[in-house]
């Protein structure tokens, strides 16, 4: 089986804990890779809201050193991609191919400049908030849009091969978001709000935009994500493939992949809570009547085109 998982928060939990991918107790874990074709991980800093200016710039260092850190204890086993030929050659290695993430542009510590230097340290993709505010807008749980500032990081970061990360964005937010993207975007961790009504998931016509301009859209697998408290224990199974069919009926066979979420504090269906776990949902995708070509490009097929057509 063949698997592209668009977001995880892992690294923040490996820190944490002290631990590498050899022991880790984290729901990503490398234990299955024998079961694998391929296998690529959006691998995320989470900036949290509330750290601010030259200390966010410094947490987003650490964690990204102590993941580069963990990546050279396994180099049969795992490589960091920042380019598209290193994307295809680890895949076609059988390793774990990690891409650097950002979650939340709190991250730039309200500095533009630090877009060069995290493209640099070979980030590909960013959220621009997380829920709350900060120098770039605000996130589901604000009203407000992008700011200035907001927008001119947009800007910045198509330019530097940064592809921007609509997850966790407000409504306002993304409507700026429509009117000065250049290029594709990415919502990496994120479900429909017809499905299950809450601020972090998008609306349809979001989704149909997203579908339009070729982005991408990461399923996540949180079970609050899935469905509101009273539609609970239909299984998280069946929650799940009422979004992954509503985003088919809507067009979004090429759009869509994973954004599992995995150790960001989610709560799921243990079974779907691993690597192996959701790559496996493909095959109950399968048994539900969606067609082989459709899971395979949710599955891997998705994210691996756009990956390689915009990492650089
Ligand atoms: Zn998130």
């Amino acid at each position: 089986m063949k698997y592209f998982d668009l977001h995880c928060d892992t690294i923040e939990e490996l820190k944490k804990r002290g631990e590498n991918f050899l022991n880790s107790t984290t729901q990503f874990t490398i234990q299955d890779q024998e079961r694998f074709e391929a296998a690529v991980q959006c691998m995320a800093v989470w900036v949290p809201d509330s750290i601010r200016g030259r200390a966010a710039v410094e947490f987003t260092d650490s964690h990204l050193a102590y993941l580069e850190t963990l990546v050279e204890m396994i180099p049969e086993r795992a490589v960091l991609a920042d380019s598209a030929s290193e994307l295809q050659k680890g895949v076609e290695e059988g390793k774990w191919v990690f891409i650097r993430t950002i979650e939340g542009g709190a991250a730039l510590g309200g500095d533009l400049e630090k877009i060069v230097h995290f493209a640099k340290k070979k980030i590909k993709m960013m959220t621009l908030t997380w829920n709350g505010e900060n120098e770039l807008g605000s996130g589901c749980a604000g009203t407000g849009g992008l700011t200035g500032f907001g927008k001119e990081a947009v800007k910045l970061m198509e330019e530097n091969g940064i592809i921007v990360d609509c997850a966790h964005l407000n409504d306002a937010g993304f409507e700026d978001l429509l009117n000065i993207t250049k290029r594709p975007f990415v919502a990496s961790h994120s479900n429909l709000r017809s499905c299950c009504e809450v601020p972090r998931n998008l609306r349809e016509d979001q989704f149909v935009e997203l579908v339009r301009r070729g982005g991408l859209c990461g399923i996540n697998l949180y079970s609050r994500f899935l469905s509101v408290p009273d539609q609970k224990g239909e299984g998280e199974r069946e929650l799940l493939f009422r979004h992954i069919y509503r985003m088919l009926e809507l067009g979004g066979e090429d759009c869509i992949a994973w954004g599992t979420d995995l150790d960001g504090q989610i709560t799921c269906d243990p079974s779907l809570g691993s690597p192996f776990g959701a790559a496996s949902f493909g095959t109950y995708l399968a048994e539900r009547g969606i067609p082989e070509g459709a899971v395979k490009k949710f599955c891997f097929e998705n994210a691996y085109r756009f990956f390689q057509s915009y990492m650089r």
